[in-house]
C-alpha cells in the first residue's frame, strides 16, 4: 500500500468515491445478513464471537485493504438499527440521511472548534446556529455538547459558580442519572431527591424541599422524562424557584424538540423561565449522535468558562480580533455538530420538524390506542410525548423483564423497561417517523409470542 490518500484537500473529491461505494455496498450486507430484525440475533456472547472473527488481527503488520469493507459490514450486520420500526427502547433514534450527509463533511474538513485558526467558517456558523436555537428556548446564548449529560453537568457548574460551592441540588426521583452525577462530579453536596409518585414533580412537594433545605439551591425539572416521557409541570416549579430564589434548570433533552411542533409546544410552556435548559437533537432532532445544547437565558453566566490558554487563545490575539474559542466548552478539540444541525434546520425548516415530532407522537398514541383495546396488556397511561408504557396482563416484574430478554436474544424487538408505580414496565420509545400502525401491531405480536407459556 503507498501512502493513503486524504479525506480533505483537492484530491479527497477523487479518493472518496470508491470508498463510499465500500461503504454502502458493506451496510447493504450487513443489515441484509442481520436477517430482518432490528437486533443481531444470539445475544451477548454470540455477537460478540462473530464480531471477533470479522475483526481478525486488529494491528496487523500488514495492510489490509479489506478491512473497510469487513468491519463496517459487521458493524451492520451486528446493529441496533434505529431505523428499523421495532428498534424502540432508548431515545435512540434514526438519524436523517441529509444530517449523516452533512456530518460526513464534517468529518472530511475536520474543523475543529477550539481556536479560530481551526474552524474559521465552522466557528461563525456554531456562533449563528447556537443563538438561533437559543432563542428558540427563550434563551440568549447556547452552548453545543454531546448531549444532555454534558449539558446537564454544564448547567450545575454554571450554577455553582453563580452560586458557590455550597449549592443544592433538588430534583426529582424522575431526574436523568447525569444530574445527582454532575453533583457528585464537581463536588456538591448530595443532592435532595423530591419523590415523584405520580412521575412528575410536585411543585407542592418542591415547595417543602426549598423550604427544608439550607440553600442556594438549583433546581432541576424534566421536560420529557427518560422512563415515560412526562413533562413536569414547568410554570409552577418556575413560580416556587422564584419564590425561594432558586435557580432553574429544565433537562429538556427528550422533550424540546416539541418547539418544533406547531401543535405540541404548548406543552413547554414555562421553558422560557429556566436559566438554563438541556437539549439533544439526537433525540427528537433526527441527527447522528452527538448534537446536545445548552441554552443559557443570562450569557454573562458563561463568562465563568473563560479559559487562556497561549496557544489557542493569546490576549494579543484576541485583542487583534481573532475570536476566542475555549470559553465555549470544557472540551478542547471538539467536532462540529453544529453543520449537521444547521443543514437539516434548513433543510426541513419548521413544517418539516414539526411533522416529524407530530407523527412520532401521533405513533406512539396509535400503540397506546392498540394496548389499551387489547385484553392481552395493560396500558400505563396515555403518552405525553413518543413514549408508551406497556405490560402483559397478569404477568410479574420477573416475566416482563424476561420477556425484553428474550426478544433482545432473538432480535425480533428492541423495547426499553421502566419502573413505575411499583411495576415493572415495556417501554417503547417511538422516534422512527417512518414506522407504520401495523409495525405496532406486529410489535405486540412479538411480545405475545414471547411470553412463557
Ligand atoms: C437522554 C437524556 C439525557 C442524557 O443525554 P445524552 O445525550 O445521552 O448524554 C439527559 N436527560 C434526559 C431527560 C434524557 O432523556
Amino acid at each position: 500500500m503507498g501512502m493513503p490518500p486524504l479525506a480533505s484537500g483537492p484530491h479527497g473529491p477523487d479518493s472518496l468515491p470508491p470508498l463510499l461505494d465500500t461503504v454502502l455496498d458493506a451496510l447493504r450486507t450487513g443489515t441484509a445478513a442481520r436477517g430482518g430484525g432490528p437486533l443481531p440475533a444470539g445475544g451477548p456472547d454470540a455477537v460478540a464471537a462473530r464480531t471477533a472473527d470479522a475483526a481478525g488481527e486488529i494491528l496487523p503488520d500488514r495492510s489490509d485493504p479489506d478491512a473497510l469493507r469487513v468491519l463496517v459490514t459487521a458493524l451492520a450486520a451486528g446493529a441496533a438499527d434505529p431505523a428499523h420500526p421495532l428498534c424502540a427502547a432508548h431515545l435512540h433514534g434514526p438519524p436523517l440521511a441529509v444530517a449523516a450527509a452533512a456530518d460526513l463533511a464534517a468529518s472530511i474538513l475536520n474543523p475543529s472548534l477550539d481556536s479560530w485558526d481551526q474552524a474559521p467558517a465552522a466557528s461563525a456558523l456554531e456562533a449563528l446556529v447556537t443563538r438561533a436555537l437559543a432563542r428558540e428556548t427563550g434563551a440568549t446564548d447556547a452552548l453545543v455538547t454531546t448531549g444532555g449529560t454534558e449539558s446537564n453537568q454544564l448547567a450545575v457548574l454554571l450554577a455553582r459558580e453563580a452560586h458557590g460551592a455550597g449549592l443544592r441540588l433538588i430534583h426529582g426521583a424522575n431526574a436523568h442519572h447525569s444530574l445527582p452525577r454532575a453533583a457528585w462530579l464537581l463536588g456538591l453536596p448530595e443532592p435532595v431527591t423530591v419523590a415523584t409518585p405520580a412521575g412528575t414533580l410536585d411543585p407542592a412537594a418542591l415547595d417543602e424541599a426549598l423550604a427544608l433545605t439550607p440553600g442556594p439551591h438549583l433546581v432541576a425539572a424534566t421536560a420529557g422524562t427518560t422512563d415515560a416521557g412526562l413533562i413536569d409541570p414547568l410554570p409552577e416549579i418556575a413560580d416556587r424557584c422564584t419564590t425561594h430564589g432558586a435557580r432553574l434548570h429544565i433537562d429538556a433533552a427528550y422533550g424540546a424538540g416539541l418547539l418544533f411542533s406547531e401543535r405540541h409546544r404548548a406543552k413547554l410552556a414555562g421553558l422560557e423561565a429556566a436559566h438554563t435548559v438541556a437539549l439533544d437533537l439526537h433525540k427528537l432532532g433526527w441527527q447522528p449522535i452527538a448534537a446536545g445544547l445548552l441554552t443559557v437565558k443570562d450569557a454573562d453566566d458563561l463568562t465563568v468558562l473563560h479559559q487562556r490558554a497561549h496557544y489557542l487563545s493569546a490576549d494579543d490575539d484576541t485583542d487583534a480580533g481573532l475570536p476566542d474559542l475555549l470559553g465555549r466548552s470544557p472540551r478542547t478539540s471538539r467536532r462540529p455538530d453544529i453543520l449537521k444541525i444547521a443543514v437539516t434546520l434548513k433543510t426541513l425548516g419548521r413544517t418539516g420538524l414539526g411533522a416529524l415530532v407530530d407523527t412520532v407522537c401521533a405513533r406512539a398514541r396509535d400503540l397506546a390506542a392498540l394496548v389499551d383495546g387489547h385484553p392481552g396488556f395493560t396500558l400505563h397511561a396515555p403518552p405525553t410525548i413518543s413514549t408508551v408504557l406497556f405490560r402483559p396482563a397478569h404477568a410479574t416484574d420477573d416475566t416482563v423483564a424476561a420477556v425484553r430478554r428474550a426478544l433482545l436474544t432473538t432480535g425480533r424487538a428492541v423495547l426499553g423497561r421502566a419502573r413505575a408505580d411499583g411495576r415493572l414496565w415495556l417501554k417503547a420509545t417511538l422516534l422512527n417517523p417512518h414506522t407504520r400502525p401495523d409495525d405496532l401491531a406486529a410489535l405486540l405480536t412479538h411480545v405475545e409470542g414471547h411470553l412463557p407459556r
